[in-house]
């Protein structure tokens, strides 16, 4: 699974806000843009995995997993969905962005949301 930031760091100088594109949130410690939610989730899953099959996911393999399994099996949307909203709330990102991001989101009313 690869996520790369695609922010062009040569805007992103110190004591000065990246530039916004429209529809894009800024990106702060504080609120993070989608990508690096993103990075945090998939980082928080990587932990997941570890304590789950005791070692690092190989490309391949499904980050959203089926539980109670001895061997990495990709979970069903529901799972994932739950996996996902559980893993937002563990690293304090928002979900509405991140199912956005994904192509997940079911009711377009709700994103954007405040959270
Ligand atoms: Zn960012």
């Amino acid at each position: 699974m690869s996520i790369k930031h695609s922010v062009k760091r040569d805007r992103q100088k110190i004591g000065r806000e990246t530039p916004r594109r429209a529809g894009e949130r800024p990106c702060t410690a504080r609120k993070l843009c989608v990508r690096c939610s993103m990075i945090k989730v998939v980082q928080y899953r990587f932990k997941a995995f570890r304590q789950a099959f005791g070692r690092n996911p190989l490309a391949h393999e499904a980050l959203f997993f089926t539980a109670n399994s001895s061997v990495p099996k990709q979970a069903a949307k529901a799972q994932v969905m739950a996996q996902l909203a559980q893993a937002a709330d563990a690293t304090g990102v928002a979900l509405p962005p991140l199912l956005k991001f994904l192509g997940m989101a079911e009711a377009p009313k709700a994103i954007g949301a405040a959270r």
